[in-house]
């Protein structure tokens, strides 16, 4: 059975960018999420480790995220400790936080549908696309609308099924264990790196439920193991018990894609617009996208109604800000990730030692992918000096 929905602003993905494109569309503008998940922020697909200061910035209240202010990084046979004054880190409850997200948007002018996938979609004669969705409950619907948000995360669903765009070629893959945190401590977190966590890396992160989130990702096609097997290798070879971690018997698993491909600064096909994960917001050196994916889908919400409204210059705003925040950052995380991805354990124990001697200040700069000309020269500065002094 077929059956018609109309829209100013179709909105494909209700993770945390759809949701703030949502939120801030101005009142008389009317749009329809499409999620193809039952329950907003379920399952989760993410590890939610992000920072204080933008966090509370993006106004999210404080019982959706547990503060971090001790950071250890693990390699093979090396280590550094870091207590973080000023950056704080934190580690976000996703469920809470998505659904709060969602609550942001009154119901009576923004419809979400639930269970429901987008399929593709054609644009026609009128200059309106005319779009395919299913949902179980409903079957396949169509939806008319002037625009097409693509808020779909790694599936690009829109760019792909319009040929403007396609899936990622190379992908971070992530598994995740949650369980509860017994004696680890509620304010610290753990990377690690090495013969343990391959082209990739590993996380412990203490949540605000007592949990905690054992997570390791790799990159594919560098690796052509799975995320799974290798957490497999790290239970079955014990490496828990060196960050002070017991795995038990049951636990939740999480599991999750993320783009892992240099920035590009258009996100604008006519009036087609990608956000998020779908415009590679991420940042290329850790995978953090989701105060990203806020932020930039607020500025969204705010920028596409003012196309709407007459203000033909909203769409370059929306890419010029984006471009600028991103641009430049981004070509060094990149060029640092596709660097860091092929180090063998021994080269990541010379950089773990190198990184035992930065700042707090240059570590955090360097988890948010903020490249200065200062940072950059001193970790050159650093590398040289373990090649010829060790
Ligand atoms: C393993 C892992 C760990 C991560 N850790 C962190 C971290 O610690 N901190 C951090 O900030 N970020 C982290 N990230 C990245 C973060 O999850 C993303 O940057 C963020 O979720 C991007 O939000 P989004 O809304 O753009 O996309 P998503 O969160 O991917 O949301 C897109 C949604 O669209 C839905 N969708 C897809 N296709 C369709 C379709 N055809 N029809 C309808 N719906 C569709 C999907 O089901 C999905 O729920 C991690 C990612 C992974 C994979």
């Amino acid at each position: 059975m077929s059956d018609s929905l109309n829209c100013d602003v179709l909105i494909v993905g209700g993770g945390p960018a759809g949701l703030s494109v949502a939120s801030h569309l101005a009142d008389g503008i009317s749009s329809i999420v499409v999620h193809q998940d039952a329950e907003i922020g379920r399952p989760v697909r993410t590890s939610g480790g992000s920072f204080l200061r933008d966090v509370r910035a993006l106004g999210i209240p404080s019982d959706l995220y547990q503060v971090i202010d001790q950071l250890d990084f693990f390699a093979d046979h090396e280590q550094a400790s870091f207590c973080i004054e000023n950056d704080k880190m934190v580690v976000l409850e996703i469920t809470g936080l998505y659904r709060y997200l969602a609550a942001l948007s009154d119901p009576l002018d923004r419809k979400l549908l639930l269970g429901t996938k987008f399929l593709s979609t054609q644009k026609q004669q009128d200059g309106l696309y005319l779009s395919q969705v299913r949902s179980r409950a409903k079957g396949t619907q169509t939806v008319r609308s002037k625009y097409i948000v693509d808020a779909s995360g790694w599936h690009s669903a829109v760019l792909d099924s319009l040929g403007l765009g396609h899936k990622p070629e190379r992908m971070g893959v992530g598994i995740e264990y949650e369980f509860p945190r017994g004696n680890f401590a509620p304010n610290r977190a753990v990377l690690f790196v090495g013969a343990t966590a391959l082209t990739g890396y590993g996380w412990i992160f203490p949540t605000v439920g007592n949990t905690l989130r054992l997570g390791i990702g790799v990159i594919n096609p560098d690796t052509d193991l799975s995320p799974r097997q290798v957490m497999n290798h790290f239970v079955q070879d014990g490496h828990a018990a060196r960050y002070g971690i017991e795995i038990p018997e049951d636990y939740e698993v999480n599991a999750g894609i993320i783009p892992s491909v240099p920035y590009e600064s258009k996100l604008v096909y006519d009036t087609i617009i990608r956000t998020g994960d779908a415009a590679n917001f991420a940042s290329p050196t850790v995978g953090e996208g989701i105060r990203m994916a806020i932020e930039q889908g607020r500025h969204l919400g705010r920028d596409l109604s003012a196309f709407i409204n007459g203000d033909k210059t909203a769409f370059t705003r929306y890419e010029t800000r984006a471009a600028k925040k991103y641009a430049r950052d981004y070509k060094y995380g990149y060029l640092m990730n596709q660097r860091i991805a092929g180090y063998t354990p021994d080269r990541w124990d010379q950089a773990v030692r190198r990184l035992a001697r930065l700042s707090e200040r240059e570590v955090t700069q360097m988890l948010r992918s903020n490249f200065s000309a200062g940072l950059i020269l001193r970790t050159l500065y650093l590398s040289l000096r373990s090649k010829f002094f060790g």
